[in-house]
Order: C-alpha cells, then structure tokens, then sequence
C-alpha cells in the first residue's frame, strides 16, 4: 500500500469505483510504472486515446535506409498511444483544448501575422461578420437591449395574437440566459422544422455562393484601383439554442502580385473596412438559390441569410480587437450543439427512437431530419446521399454536417503546420532531456525518422485505474506548464 502513496494529487476527484481503484494501485505498484507513465504521457491527458500495434521502424531520411526497427509489443501495454483529436470539449477536453489552442493561432496569425504569414497583413482592412438563419417560426429569445444593457420582454404585440392552432404568439417575459423555453418554438405546430433542418445542411453551399458572389463584387474595386484583390478567411460555425447554425467569419482583403498570389500584399490605402463592408453586405443579402426537389416540397426550399447580418471592422485599438476577435472564434471551435442541450454520436435506426422525442424541439428536428432523409417509396435517386440523404447521417447535428472551422488556403499557416512545430518542439525537448542524461551514449537521432507499420488496436486505456492515472498525471504536468508560464510572465 505504500506505493499508493506516491499516486499524484489528482484534480479529478476521488475514484469513486472499487475496481477501478484496485487497477490503480496494481498498476502503480508494477516496477515499470514509472516507464509506462511515461509512455502514456504522449497523449497528454486525452480521456480515449487510439492504441495502435505493429512495428516502428527507425530511418535515415536522406537514404531510406531502416536503421532499426522495434515491435510495439516491446512498449508498455504492448502498444503505442495516439490522442483522440476530437475537437468537442465534450468528448475529450484535452484534445479540445489542444484544438483551441491551434485555432486561435491560426486565426490571430492570419491577423497580426507570424507563424509564416507576413506582418504587413496587420494593416489589411479586416472586417468580422456574423452570418444569420432566417426565421422558421416565432421561437423564445433572450433580447438585451445595447444601449442600457437590460433584458427586454421576449416577444411583445400591441393585441393579443394567436395562431391558427390557438396558440398566443406574445411572450412579456424577460427571460434569464438559464431559461428552458430558450430557442423553442411559441407553436410547434407553426414552426417550419423542414426548412430549418434544410438550411442547415445546404448553409455550406450558401456560403460558397456568397463567396463567389463577394468575389464577384471585388472586380470593380479591382478596376478602380487597378491592382488584384482576394478575400481571404477564417471560418466557426456556432449553434444558436434554436438548433441553428450561424457563421463567425473573419475576412481580410489582400492584394495580389501575380508573380508570387500566395505571399497576401497590403492593398492600396484608399480602400477601407467601410468598402470591405460593402462588398460582403451586398453579396450576403444578394445571395439566395433552391434546393433539388424533395417528394415532399416538389419545387424545393428557397435558402438565403437572415436579415441580423453583422459585419464590424476589426482593429487594434477599437472595440473590436484582434486577440478578443481570435480568442472568440477559437472558443466556438471547440463546441457543437451543447448549446441546444442534446449531444450525441451519430444516430442509427436502433437509436432514432430515444432521440426523437416529438414532445421536445431538438426531438422534432431529429426526426425531421430522419423523415427527410428517406424517401418513403425507397426510390433515391443517384444523387440522393449528396442532398438530402445526408439529412438522416447528420440528423444528431439537425442537418449540419459541413466543417465546423474553415479558412481560405491563403488566411494562414495550417493546423499541420502547427501540429508539426508541436511535435519537432517536443522532439528537442525529450532530446535535450535525453543528452543530459546520456552524454556518454550520443546518437544523432534528431536526423532520424521514425515511421510506423501499425493498426488499431482498440481505443481508450486498457481500465479505468489506467485512465485515473494518465489523466492525473497529465493534469499535474498542465498545472505545472501553467505555473512555469506565470513564472516567466513575472519574470
Ligand atoms: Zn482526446
Ligand atoms: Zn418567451
Ligand atoms: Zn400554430
């Protein structure tokens, strides 16, 4: 039992569960738990890594010559342990967070610039847009007015209205941010789920559209000023708590050279934020197209913007900053639908009955999408699963089912720029660690190259005590960065 002393604090609660407890101390008290705790701290505290068999081979990237190779069966566990990378907070809070992290750089870089991006691009005119859904049907909302700060009543007529089925559509609450009946329909009966799950799954494609469009817009700018004019962007998409997608874009005008198009130029100084703002607000409300026919909707869902289009300059100095704006963007990245209170895997016939409950509004839109996405005759068409079958395989995202981050190849560096940077980092680091320990002994692996020949061997730690464990240690050694980093702050 001593050697459950040395067990690190832990930031994660006592383990509630007997076995998982025992697990715990048999794995602390083997004679390569120090080894083992080691090898698990690659994945730095992700709750359901990918383990992954086989062999690692060592190479000399300059010949190809194999230098060595190893089974992992030599490892502890017999395996190597990759992270999840998902990027919900809800399913892994470290790979979230890792997520995040790189989110928001990529976002601030293509601002401010470093990274590989030019610093020139901070003088860019650079305007931050929130792009609506349309209205489905009258739902609660939560509206603060800006000028005092207050929250007004939900929904305030001169009379009494009422709608076909009887329902009144007034609502004189001011409802709290904790409110349940936030985001739901006054008439569930009123409300139009088919098109709502519908502009969900084609909101993608509308903002392509309006991006040609936009594009279209710049040639005048282009003849005005006589120079070549691109938009580039960063992209989140967010749920509002009426299961709605929305778009937070972050778009900068660059001039080209086309000698050299990827290196992004300041454009010329008399074109403003303010021209910017014309050229997304006209192609925004412009833009507008139908969607293929559907057995129940033969001529097809019409799908444009809602008319809450907000585009803002971005500065330095303003109320708008580039670190607030990165920061902002980066916080929805990690995020799915928690907002609207359901989160789930995808789902399938045997699970289509728990999730939609048509006494709730996520559960209407579930299942419209499940109804939607299948013809009742079983005829699909050949294009069926490009349009609305999709509607049943992302039924647990109500018809979304595009990127939740997108940039323009040209915004800025890439996350496997990042995650590259990441990893040679850490390779100096376990190298440095690795020379002062072992002078005596020096290989010159940091020109070497080790690849795998591996396949999945399952996902998650192999028990609960091991996860206690790993994600313990992987909260101390976060706490201990975190300390460090406070130190040099100070310093
Ligand atoms: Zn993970
Ligand atoms: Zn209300
Ligand atoms: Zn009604």
């Amino acid at each position: 039992m001593t050697r459950a002393l040395e067990l690190p604090a832990t930031q994660l609660g006592p383990v509630n569960s007997h076995s998982a407890c025992h697990t715990a101390i048999d794995r602390a008290a083997r004679p390569d738990y120090r080894r083992w705790l080691d090898h698990v701290a690659s994945v730095r505290g992700c709750e359901r890594p990918i383990r992954l068999a086989g062999h690692l081979h060592t190479i000399n990237p300059a010949t190809g010559e194999v230098l060595s190779s190893r089974p992992t069966e030599t490892l502890p566990d017999g395996v190597i342990y990759v992270p999840c990378g998902d990027r919900r907070a809800s399913v892994c809070p470290a790979c979230a967070e890792t997520y995040r992290a790189d989110t928001y750089q990529l976002i601030r870089a293509g601002l401010v610039g470093g990274k590989g991006v030019p610093d020139t691009v901070a003088t860019h005119p650079v305007v931050f847009a929130t792009f609506t859904a349309p209205t489905f049907g009258a739902v609660h909302t939560r509206l603060v007015d800006p000028k005092t700060g207050k929250v007004k009543p939900c929904r305030m007529r001169r009379s009494i209205e009422r709608c076909p089925h009887g329902r009144v559509m007034t609502c004189p609450h001011r409802h709290t941010e904790a409110s349940p009946c936030l985001g739901q329909p006054l008439c569930s009966q009123c409300y139009d789920y088919d098109h709502h799950v519908v502009w969900n799954a084609w909101a993608p494609e509308l903002w392509r559209r309006t991006r040609i469009t936009a594009d279209r817009q710049l040639r005048s700018l282009e003849r005005t000023y006589g120079v070549r004019l691109r938009l580039s962007y960063a992209k989140v998409a967010e749920y509002q708590t009426r299961g709605l997608i929305h778009f937070h874009a972050l778009i900068r005008l660059d001039a080209i050279d086309p000698a050299d198009p990827d290196t992004p130029l300041p454009p010329p100084l008399g074109i403003t934020a303010a021209d910017l703002d014309q050229v997304i607000t006209t192609a925004a409300v412009s833009t507008a197209f139908t969607t293929p026919p559907h057995p129940s909707n033969p001529d097809g869902w019409l799908l444009s913007w809602g008319a809450q289009l907000e585009v803002r300059p971005v500065s330095f100095t303003g109320a708008l900053t580039d670190t607030a704006v990165a920061g902002y963007l980066a916080k929805y990245a990690s995020k799915s639908t928690e907002a609207t209170g359901h989160i789930s895997a995808r789902i399938t016939t045997d699970t289509i009955g728990a999730y939609a409950d048509m006494a709730t509004h996520i559960g209407r839109l579930v299942r419209t999408c499940w109804t939607l996405g299948h013809r009742p005759d079983h005829e699909h068409p050949a294009d069926w699963k490009a349009t609305y079958g999709r509607l049943r395989r992302w039924a647990h995202l109500f018809g979304f089912g595009g990127h939740h981050t997108t940039k323009s190849r040209r915004y800025s560096t890439t996350r496997t720029a990042l995650k590259a940077a990441r990893r040679h980092w850490r390779r100096v680091q376990h190298h440095t660690r690795r020379a002062q320990h072992d002078t005596a002994n020096h290989t010159d692996e940091q020109t070497t190259l080790i690849v795998g020949n591996l396949t999945f061997a399952g996902i998650g730690y192999r028990n609960t005590g091991d996860q206690w464990l790993a994600l313990t240690a992987a909260a101390q050694a976060r706490e201990q960065r975190q300390i460090a980093k406070e130190e040099r702050n100070v310093a």
